[in-house]
């Protein structure tokens, strides 16, 4: 079971975007995949097409250790379970503080479900708060989306020393497992040189994957579905589709399709 925690504390980057359709890619490739909503705002929640309910236990019951993993995973309808979250989860962060190994509960209650997925894909909150650090702890590595902009450079060197601290300190094994440019537009000459700037730092980490700024992605999550459900033929569900192999390939598994 691989544990990869999609983070990036800048909002609205792609990160939700990137783990429904990657969540929903990976299954298409016979992946058994757990899809972790991590963000009070319950967006992963809603664009799976799970109402964001306050009477059924969610990740942050889990959290408080009010609940069990196996309680509180959702089908979707897309071939990959859910752990829902919705507001109640603000609160967590709060609340964790008193708790011993508070920064383990994620880690602890994902050592249960280790036979049961290929692929566990966290959506992280767009901040480096204490939920962000349970999912650096229970991943084994991180995927980091970014738009291609000026200041996506800037919030990297943030990232990365988090990254640092979160080893030094709780997860020695944690890895930078790529980054992945998303919203591309190929027309900007600022796209293409914060790009380059990226490939020449990061090397092969850079997914040779890009996801283009595509309408169908931004419009399959009122509708409750991945872009592959929604507009399969769309060059965003496309994108994700191909990143779902690179990633597998980049894992030294098989790509045929379900
Ligand atoms: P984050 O989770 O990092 O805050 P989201 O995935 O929610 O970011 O994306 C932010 C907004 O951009 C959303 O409205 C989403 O639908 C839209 N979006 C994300 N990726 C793309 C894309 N490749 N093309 C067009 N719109 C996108
Ligand atoms: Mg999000």
């Amino acid at each position: 079971m691989r544990i990869l925690a999609i983070t990036n504390q800048k909002g609205g980057v792609g990160k939700t975007t990137s783990a429904v359709n990657l969540s929903a890619a990976l299954a298409h490739l016979k992946q058994r995949v757990l899809l972790i909503d991590l963000d009070p705002q319950g967006n992963a929640t809603t664009g799976c097409g799970i109402a964001k309910s306050d009477a059924l236990p969610t990740v942050y019951q889990l959290l408080l250790g009010d609940t069990t993993l196996a309680n509180a995973i959702q089908k979707t309808e897309f071939g990959f379970d859910i752990l829902p979250a919705n507001r109640e989860l603000a609160g967590a962060e709060i609340e964790l503080i008193e708790l011993d190994g508070r920064e383990q509960k994620l880690k602890e209650a994902l050592a249960t479900v280790v036979d049961r997925y290929d692929y566990v894909l966290i959506d992280c909150p767009p901040a480096l708060n204490m939920l962000t650090v349970n999912a650096l702890v229970a991943s084994k590595s991180v995927m980091i989306p970014m738009q291609c902009e000026y200041y996506a450079l800037e919030g990297l060197s943030d990232l990365v020393e988090t990254l640092r601290k979160v080893r030094e300190n709780l997860n020695p094994e944690l890895e930078i497992e790529g980054l992945l440019r998303t919203m591309y537009n190929a027309q900007s000459t600022l796209t293409q040189q914060v790009s380059d700037e990226l490939t020449s730092h990061f090397g092969n980490k850079v997914y040779s994957t890009i996801i283009p700024r595509n309408v169908r992605l931004a419009e399959a999550p009122s509708h409750g579905k991945p872009a592959m459900a929604y507009d399969a033929s769309s060059k965003g569900a496309q994108a994700y589709g191909a990143l779902a192999e690179e990633l597998l390939g980049r894992h030294g598994k098989s790509t045929a399709k379900k």
